[in-house]
């Protein structure tokens, strides 16, 4: 049997489902790492979930904004738990034009726009040269496709992300930066998590929802104070995104359910991203030594 312990991170609005109980599990809590706390875990267990749970910006509410979160604390906490399989969630803006608000897509590239993020595991350690194509794991990617083809939801899967510092929103000329270097979606929060899961070879893929079209892409929006993004979305464009929300237990479900049902082990090579290493003996068997501070 593949190793198909399953780890999923929640985005922005994790906690409201949590709170109204349409993703629920033991809470196991936060889980101390070398790198400080992570954010509460809930283990999902029985005949529909088995499956690990975090809520990246807090589980009462959007807490801890995109820069701030402590991505390594629950790359490795989730990765103590044994989990090598790990699905995020996501909700960048559209720089593609093409996309719909509301709509599903499964990124296959990123460009990396953060700034000062703790973004390694292995500080000055003379080991992480590790290859960045394919960005996320193939494997995975298709069995997401196949789980939103088969719930009859709207997505496309290639997409570059760009993953910016935030927490402001970008500028109309960044925009058209990102367009011009093939950017697709734009959003604060791939990064570092994608790089951490693969320098703790675990398998990593991301779903996303459009939220809103990013600046200057599509029809010209007054700056509304008091709005949501300051009028960047109008509310039948957020009545779309809660219904996009709102799929994702039963994404979680069958997801988790595809994916224990494999009985092979995925095709792609996350788990050996450290190969290198082990071979020359730089690394041993245990991860946890790999990253020792
Ligand atoms: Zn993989």
């Amino acid at each position: 049997m593949p190793d198909t312990t399953i780890g999923f991170i929640g985005g922005s609005v994790a906690y409201r489902l949590m709170s109204e109980n349409k993703i629920t599990g033991r809470r196991l809590g936060p889980r101390p790492t070398p790198y400080g706390d992570s954010q509460p875990i809930f283990h999902c267990t029985g005949p529909q979930c088995n499956y690990y749970f975090l809520s990246r910006h807090g589980e009462r509410g959007y807490e801890t904004t995109a820069p701030y979160v402590n991505y390594r604390a629950n790359v490795y906490a989730l990765r103590d738990l044994d989990v090598r399989t790990l699905i995020a969630w996501s909700g960048p803006g559209a720089i593609n034009p093409n996309f719909q608000i509301g709509q599903f897509v499964i990124p296959d590239d990123l460009i990396d726009e953060t700034k000062n993020r703790p973004h390694t595991f292995y500080e000055n350690k003379g080991i992480g040269f590790v290859r960045q194509h394919p960005t996320f794991c193939p494997a995975l990617r298709r069995t997401i496709s196949e789980t939103l083809g088969a719930l009859g939801l709207q997505y496309d899967d290639d997409a570059t992300y760009v993953c910016t510092q935030g927490p402001r929103l970008e500028t109309r000329a960044e925009i058209r930066k990102f367009a011009q270097y093939g950017g697709d979606l734009v959003g604060m929060t791939l990064v570092p998590e994608v790089f951490l899961a693969k320098e703790l070879e675990m398998c990593y893929a991301a779903i996303c929802y459009v939220t809103n079209h990013a600046e200057g892409v599509g029809p010209q929006r007054d700056f509304r104070p008091g709005a949501l993004f300051e009028g960047l979305a109008s509310p039948e464009e957020m009545k779309r995104v809660n219904a996009a929300v709102e799929r994702f237990p039963e994404i979680i479900a069958r997801l988790a359910t595809a994916i224990a049902r494999q009985t092979t082990p995925p095709e792609c090579a996350c788990h050996h991203t450290m190969e290198r290493y082990r071979q020359r003996g730089d690394i041993g068997e245990d991860w946890r030594e790999w990253v020792a501070r």
